[in-house]
């Protein structure tokens, strides 16, 4: 964890939230309830920076820094995507622009696809890995902590920054991890966004859209960040 020292931040704050996924600021105001979340578009601020980042966490920084240097406020900025074993962590940082093995740059591959194609894509790409026999669970893999929920896994990861100045800011990276479901016919559920219909949870025969806010936000890679930030602020006064 990238950890710098976050001082005197308490009671309630406007926190300016660098997305314009109206499902993250969503489940990022359940966990700050004492705190005010606004994203760019609340306030009619143009914000679309681009994401030239190699990682997650470098992706959230880019985006934290680029709406610090608007506002001049406190900034709260994730990255996130869904990573399948399979496909060896793909799609990653490229999970919001993912379009299938069609595009395989995912250059701007994702524009104008529906999540609903993304998820069959998701499926297909995962089952023809699987199925040309490359995927195997060897003692490597395991001990790289991959294929913990068998052939189909993967993992949602986030990464989370509070940034209040250039240089000042706290960090963390979480994962969930889970698998994908066999069929497309078998997504599931309405809650959550993305991938979620298609994400089983370990050991269940439920998916993560079939949680509610308050379920996923406790098991969720972006719960577990923001409740870590949400400790560094109180911690820090
Ligand atoms: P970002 O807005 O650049 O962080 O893109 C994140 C993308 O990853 C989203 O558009 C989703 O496709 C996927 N993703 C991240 N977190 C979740 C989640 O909690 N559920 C489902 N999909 C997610």
């Amino acid at each position: 964890m990238d950890t710098n020292a976050v001082k005197g931040y308490s009671g309630n704050m406007k926190i300016y939230l660098a997305t314009g996924n109206k499902n993250k600021k969503r489940e990022i105001q359940e966990i700050f309830p004492q705190h005010t979340i606004v994203t760019p578009a609340d306030e009619g601020i143009d914000f679309d920076p681009e994401e030239t980042g190699n990682t997650f966490l470098a992706n959230s920084l880019i985006k934290a820094r680029a709406l610090w240097q608007i506002t001049h406020c406190p900034v709260i900025a994730d990255d996130s995507g869904i990573c399948v074993d399979a496909l060896g962590g793909r799609p990653g940082i490229y999970s919001s622009r993912y379009a299938g093995p069609e595009h395989p740059d995912n250059a701007d591959g994702g524009k104008g696809v529906s999540q609903a194609d993304k998820n069959r894509f998701l499926i297909a790409e995962t089952d023809t890995a699987i199925e040309n026999g490359l995927t195997k669970i060897t003692d490597e893999a395991k001990s790289k902590g991959l294929f913990k929920n068998g052939l189909r896994s993967a993992h949602y990861t986030c990464a989370m920054v509070f940034f209040t100045d250039w240089f000042e800011y706290s960090a963390t990276v979480q994962t969930m991890e889970g698998s994908i479901i066999e069929r497309i016919e078998d997504a599931r559920g309405t809650g959550g966004f993305g991938y979620d219909p298609i994400f089983l949870l370990p050991g269940q025969q439920k998916t993560a859209a079939e949680l509610t806010d308050a379920e996923k936000n406790a098991i969720s890679h972006r719960g577990k960040a923001a409740r870590i930030i949400q400790k560094i602020l109180e911690d820090s006064h």
